[in-house]
């Protein structure tokens, strides 16, 4: 759950601290913001003359940690606690609350991420990075933003039961185990029962399930899922083939397989010939 934090509960927090005659140092940004209300204290922007380094959160705990051995004599102080209180929220504070998704939070949580991976968040390379990561979720997870029914303008078209086929679409989705891509193509199929969509209404229905933290099977199925409710098709398919990187990336010896998943519904689950025609024109 989110939790927004207001100013008040800030201000509370640092009148509650009494630091009267300390020399605090601030950590950026978080701690720095809440250095700037304290009143009866002295704010220093060099840290080897603080007498108390102040951060607006303690989360994991390694921006602490990182703190501790470096100045061990300072002692670390977070308004909030996530640990010690037993906050289980993901806490927005009021100098984050313009970016309604807590991005600043994330990126700090990118950087621990960093941290983790033994990365010195601060070299040149990595600077922009979580900046970067996040920009790039704009794509990535572009489909959480998306409504697929909203994107099939259905129109009558009385004489047309064939087969409706869209080959070979470029697939890229992240699989939410790993949150590692998989990638590879898709077929999107279906027989009209009096409503049609444009062609490419079907990349796009799948592009909007694609892009968001998927497994394959699931993919698949909402993707014909969609078409039956809004088309009411006698049948529909989705025929996935794509390669994890959870799998190749990982050295499971399974550098070179491709998982095949089939979502079909109506007469291509019901009618052998419909299925077999389905797959001639998939395979030719
Ligand atoms: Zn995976």
């Amino acid at each position: 759950m989110k939790r927004n934090i207001t100013w008040d509960e800030v201000f509370k927090r640092l009148e509650n601290f009494d630091f009267r005659g300390a020399e605090i140092y601030g950590v950026p940004k978080g701690g720095m913001i809440a250095t700037g209300f304290l009143k009866n204290a002295i704010s220093t922007h060099d840290v080897n003359e603080a007498t108390l380094i102040l951060d607006d959160l303690i989360d994991s705990g390694a921006t602490r940690d990182k703190y501790r051995q470096m100045y061990p004599h300072i002692p670390f102080v977070g308004l909030f606690d996530k640990e010690k209180e037993g906050i289980k929220d993901w806490l927005i504070f009021p100098w984050e609350a313009d970016h309604p998704q807590g991005e600043e939070n994330v990126q700090d949580n990118i950087v621990r991420m960093l941290q983790y991976l033994g990365e010195d968040p601060n070299r040149e390379g990595l600077l922009d990075t979580p900046n970067r990561i996040v920009k790039s979720w704009d794509e990535i997870y572009s489909g959480y933003k998306v409504k697929p029914g909203s994107l099939m303008t259905v129109f009558e078209k009385e004489s047309y039961d064939q087969i409706v086929l869209l080959k070979d679409i470029e697939l890229y989705s992240m699989c939410e185990h790993h949150m590692l891509p998989f990638y590879g193509k898709a077929h999107v199929a279906y027989i009209p029962d009096k409503k049609v969509i444009g062609i490419s209404k079907l990349a796009r229905v799948l592009d909007a399930y694609a892009k968001r933290l998927q497994i394959q099977e699931r993919l698949g199925e909402q993707v014909t899922m969609a078409l039956m409710e809004h088309l009411q098709p006698k049948g529909a398919a989705c025929i996935i083939e794509a390669s994890h990187m959870c799998m190749r990336m990982r050295g499971v010896s399974k550098q070179n397989s491709i998982m095949i998943t089939s979502s079909l519904k109506g007469v291509f689950l019901e009618k052998p010939e419909a299925r077999e025609e389905l797959m001639q024109h998939i395979n030719r």
